[in-house]
């Protein structure tokens, strides 16, 4: 269990609250909260004179880099300002609103009044200017292969994060689609970078950007061998775990994974300082700043102190990923609540930005990846994994199985086969509303404890190695609600709220399809026909897709220059790269080939970087 625990050490706080908290029994007062990823529970001792002299904030679910530092960060600030008021940490907003809600209610019970809790408290922090040839904001993929770039051709440059370290999602990915490079040309494999492009663009349906495909496509094998140089290693992948994807080169063998991705990161950034580059984390892009003439010269951020950090700078990089932390605005823009997110909390501050600088927003839209049981326990400690979203519970096994699955009104929806490729997967529950059930019989779970499975799927969020008794694993999942049962299938359908008819039929169609092993709605191959619903007790486990971030952005051209698209014009002095520009896909259909959105981030923030490079080296 993580938890923080702060003690009071400030006098003059204590001066203050020994003034004016009557009526407050000393004691420790404890309340709890839904923050991003479970209950978050402040615990706040008083003594009697209303002063907190500890808080403990409990927050096992979240994201230990993330909502979990916010956690630890917001106790040691309770203690030390003695208010609630404070500001909510950059990246955990979730978090912090569960610690401010859990710490007030926790307060109401010691008695004390809260406006003595609710004063803010003003940020001392100084303003700063600093001048340099580019700034890039965004310590992703995309931002430090613009930031390598960019210092390569000699020139200053500055990059800001808005977290405490570096990576971004990048980090937390585990590949890159490369056509054509040294890694396969070794293994004697020939493709061609003129296929992948034609294949692309027939996926995308001829809406995503050619040139930019192109530019991308031609580049990424030479990029695998620029990242080497500078310490970021891969291999390729040998084996798919997505087997739809298993025939075909460009599908599954144009993977290059990261040998070790934080290493790497380690490495690049070393690379960097020895060429000059400065980092600043905890820094947060809020503006970009432009001349009346609509040029960019540099733009402004908010430091972890408070004060506002001016960067004047020739060219601008906005490499700050897309708006996948922003869970609220996802589900208003997928129209459905039911959505699980993994990732990096970006907020699409960057991409804000740029639209007030003149840019248009092409194509930004949540990156629809694999689905997950709703309630994913996470058991496992290190920080990429749980971000991964693992999870110790054998009830994955049945997650990753191509049985039956039900739309919310108990009616099936899918080939079920389709959780052999997470693109697809993801996509098909999304068009179910962004929730299904799987459901299974007494048998099954018997089958599935004693190791036979029908597991398809060994990739997407959520994979346990080890197994477990299902019965006993339902029966947890049923009483914290994320899984519904009955002794009959009327009493399953009452409880998990399906129409009882039209999933009794459903069920019974199912059966007749598995008892002649031919998948006549939706074409379902007959090895998977193999587990009926026919022995109750029976089992609904409730399932969200997942989005891993967004994809797409403003719209740029094939160097990454941000486009004012009523002109088609580049706007002077701005790139974009990675989740923050558009036009490599079309719509959230992510195209099956592995490892495309870290090919299209690291590969696109190269050519941003020497573009910006290039740009700044001839402005005035
Ligand atoms: C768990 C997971 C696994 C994935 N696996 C794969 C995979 O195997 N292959 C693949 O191709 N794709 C994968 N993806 C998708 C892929 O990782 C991303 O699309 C890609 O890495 C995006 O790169 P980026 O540089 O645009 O953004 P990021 O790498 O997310 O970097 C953006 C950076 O900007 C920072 N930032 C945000 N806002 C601000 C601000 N206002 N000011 C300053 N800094 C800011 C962020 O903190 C972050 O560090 C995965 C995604 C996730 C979440």
């Amino acid at each position: 269990m993580r938890k923080f625990i702060v003690p009071f050490a400030f006098a003059a706080a204590f001066a203050l609250f020994a003034a004016g908290c009557s009526g407050v029994k000393a004691g420790t007062y404890s309340a709890s909260e839904k923050g991003f990823g479970g209950e978050v529970t402040v615990s706040l001792t008083l003594d009697a004179s209303g002063k907190i002299t500890e808080a403990v904030i409990a927050a096992p679910n979240e994201t230990p880099n993330i909502g979990g530092a916010a956690a630890e960060k917001l106790a040691r600030s309770i203690v030390s300002s003695q208010t609630i008021a404070l500001d909510g940490v950059s990246g955990a907003t979730l978090t912090s609103k569960a610690v401010f809600s859990a710490a007030e209610a926790a307060l109401k019970k010691s008695g004390a009044k809260l406006a003595a809790y609710k004063k803010s408290v003003a940020k001392s922090g100084a303003d700063e200017e600093l001048t340099v040839d580019v700034v890039v904001a965004g310590a992703g993929g995309s931002g430090t292969a613009a930031a390598l770039a960019a210092s390569e051709a000699g020139l200053r440059v500055l990059i800001l994060e808005k977290l405490s370290n570096y990576g971004g999602n990048s980090r937390l990915a585990s590949g890159f689609f490369a056509v054509d490079s040294k890694l396969q040309r070794a293994k004697g494999m020939r493709l061609s970078e003129d296929v992948a492009v034609h294949r692309l663009l027939e996926f995308n349906q001829y809406l995503s950007n050619g040139p930019l495909t192109r530019a991308i496509v031609y580049k990424a094998a030479d990029t695998i061998d620029w990242l080497t140089g500078y310490g970021m290693t891969f291999h390729l992948q040998e084996k798919t775990t997505q087997f739809a994807h298993e025939g075909d080169a460009y599908e599954a063998f144009c993977y290059h994974k990261y040998d070790n991705s934080t290493q790497g990161f380690d490495n690049l950034y070393a690379n960097l300082k020895k060429m000059g580059a400065e980092l600043r984390t905890n820094t947060r892009l809020t503006e970009i700043i432009q001349n009346t003439d609509g040029t960019v010269t540099g733009v402004k951020a908010e430091k972890e102190d408070g004060g506002v950090l001016t960067v004047r700078a020739k060219s601008v990089v906005i490499a700050t990923g897309g708006f996948g932390g922003d869970v609220e605005r996802v589900r208003r823009e997928l129209k459905t609540p039911y959505l699980n997110f993994i990732g990096m909390p970006s907020m699409g501050e960057g991409l804000d930005a740029m639209l007030k600088a003149g840019a248009k927003d092409w194509d930004a839209t949540p990156l629809l990846h694999a689905c997950q049981l709703a309630e994913s326990t996470v058991a496992k400690e290190s920080s990429s994994e749980q971000l991964a979203g693992y999870s110790s519970s054998a009830l994955t096994w049945l997650l990753q199985s191509p049985l039956l699955w039900v739309d919310g009104q108990g009616s099936r929806f899918a080939n079920e086969d389709v959780v052999y490729d997470t693109a697809f997967w993801a996509n098909a529950a999304y068009a179910a509303g962004g929730r299904y059930f799987i459901v299974t019989d007494q048998a099954t779970l018997d089958s599935y404890t004693n190791g036979d499975t029908l597991r398809l799927s060994y990739s997407g969020p959520g994979p346990s190695k080890e197994g477990g008794n299902l019965t006993e694993l339902a029966e947890l999942a049923v009483q914290g609600k994320t899984a519904w049962k009955g002794n009959t299938l009327s009493e399953l359908a009452s409880a998990a709220g399906f129409d009882e008819k039209g999933f009794a039929s459903s069920v019974d169609r199912y059966n007749t399809m598995v008892s002649q092993r031919n998948d006549t709605d939706y074409g379902k191959s007959a090895k998977s026909l193999r587990f009926g619903v026919s022995q109750g007790p029976f089992y609904a486990f409730d399932c969200r897709a997942v989005f891993l971030g967004t994809i797409g952005g403003v719209k740029v051209d094939e160097h990454l220059r941000v486009l004012d698209v009523e002109h088609y014009k580049p706007i002077p002095g701005l790139f974009a790269a990675g989740t923050s520009a558009g036009g490599y896909y079309a719509g959230r259909g992510y195209p099956p080939y592995e490892g495309l959105a870290c090919g299209f981030a690291w590969t696109s923030g190269r050519i941003a970087g020497e573009s910006a490079a290039s740009y700044a080296k001839s402005a005035k």
